[in-house]
């Protein structure tokens, strides 16, 4: 079968709630993938940054298979060898006190605000329905019915009303308008530390410092959802600690999975999460051996092989190089790390087509949002490699 007859296949029996280039891809390895013809292409997008650490990351492969021919799924009623384990190493990096490990990025999301909820009625005392978690604008934290229910994206909530109550909406990178929302009944607010999807937003220098002092001094439980800026992204394991801030509850998953297998987690403090008793909450799959070892794994490598440090330098390298491209159609390039948005004028027709013209030239992009070009390739990513993508960037960008 070619290209042609796998797409006939999706479409003929698949939802249709994506719209993906149309590229087949059938083989990864570190950087690059290819499609069943045998086109090599660079990945920009890395699976939204769930393989920080390169497709099929040798090491973590080797993880998966050997724990995959040992144990793979006890259910939370057991316990098992790789959990206490993957707890320790999360809480040293990351100084947290405790771990709640689930599946999906969207289920840590929800977990959270269920242990959120639960804390503010039992330690502060909020009357019994009330209480509320503040949220920004152009947030992304998933599809549940619960998160598209405090999405400010009008087709992420379309026919799927009614939705779960108890959420408040504000301007993103404005920690006065946080001040100003924050009621009795609020217990926490949640918010991602450079918007992911709503296009490469990053808020203004100090933000997250001030948020940090205003849930601190409100006592309300400051979220940061890391899920896609976390693991070395942006140049740091999370991007809290650019600003030198400490969350009271940091979401993580896409790369703490390293690609191979679903794995997301809750970290914390010991006063949120302690919410929790036996029966509270659960997972059949969160917490499972197999997903565990890959997550050690995953984690692994991404420090003992500099990935981050990697991401410092080759990310300045290329936002300083993307914004020397004189090109009429850039408007600003912005990011962290590794996660780069291209933001193009109006006029530029739509970042949809520069993504078509760079897939046929060995880049693989996705647009985000109308008008953003997003750039994150896995964190390993050479200079050469990096000046390989930029001389099709800047073609792209100054012929189209
Ligand atoms: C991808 C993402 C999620 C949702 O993760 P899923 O694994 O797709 O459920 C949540 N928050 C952020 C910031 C994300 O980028």
């Amino acid at each position: 079968m070619n290209s042609e007859d796998y797409i006939r296949l999706e479409n003929e029996y698949g939802a249709r709630n994506y719209h993906p280039l149309d590229v087949v891809l059938a083989r990864g390895e570190g950087i690059w993938v290819w499609d069943v013809e045998g086109n090599k292409y660079l990945d920009c997008l890395s699976s939204y940054s769930a393989v920080n650490q390169g497709h099929c990351h040798p090491r973590i492969l080797a993880a998966l298979v050997e724990q995959a021919g040992r144990l793979t799924l006890t259910s939370r009623a057991f316990r098992n060898d790789q959990l206490g384990p993957l707890y320790k190493e999360l809480c040293e990096l990351t100084n947290s006190h405790m771990v709640l490990p689930m599946n999906s990025g969207a289920e840590a999301v929800e977990s959270c605000i269920k242990a959120v909820r639960k804390w503010g009625y039992k330690a502060k005392g909020i009357p019994y329905g009330q209480a509320e978690i503040i949220a920004c604008e152009n947030n992304f934290h998933g599809r549940t019915i619960t998160i598209v229910g405090f999405s400010t994206e009008e087709q992420y909530r379309d026919g799927y009303a009614p939705f779960t109550p108890g959420f408040r909406v504000i301007p993103f990178g404005d920690a006065s308008a946080l001040e100003e929302a924050i009621t009795p009944n609020t217990v926490a607010f949640l918010v991602e530390p450079i918007q992911g999807e709503a296009g490469i937003i990053v808020p203004p220098e100090g933000y997250l410092r001030e948020i940090r002092r205003i849930c601190t001094e409100h006592d309300i439980a400051m979220i940061t959802d890391e899920i896609q800026t976390g693991l070395g992204r942006t140049g740091k394991l999370l991007a809290e600690e650019h600003e030198g801030v400490e969350a009271d509850l940091t979401l993580i998953g896409k790369a703490l999975s390293g690609g191979f297998y679903p794995v997301s987690a809750v970290l914390s403090n010991k006063e949120v999460l302690g919410v929790f008793q036996p029966g509270d909450h659960g997972s059949t799959f969160g917490g499972n051996p197999l997903g565990c070892a890959v997550a050690r794994m995953a984690l692994k490598v991404l420090i003992e092989e500099g990935m981050i440090e990697n991401a410092v330098r080759m990310g300045e390298y290329l936002m300083a190089e993307l914004r020397s491209i004189p090109s009429p159609h850039i408007k600003e390039v912005r990011g962290k790390g590794l996660l780069v948005g291209i933001e193009l004028f109006e006029e530029a027709g739509g970042a949809r087509r520069f993504c078509e013209a760079l897939q046929a030239r060995g880049l693989l992009c996705k647009e985000t949002h109308r008008n953003v070009i997003r750039i994150a390739p896995p964190l390993i990513i050479s200079q050469d490699e990096i000046d390989w993508a930029l001389e099709r960037i800047a073609d792209v960008l100054m012929t189209l």
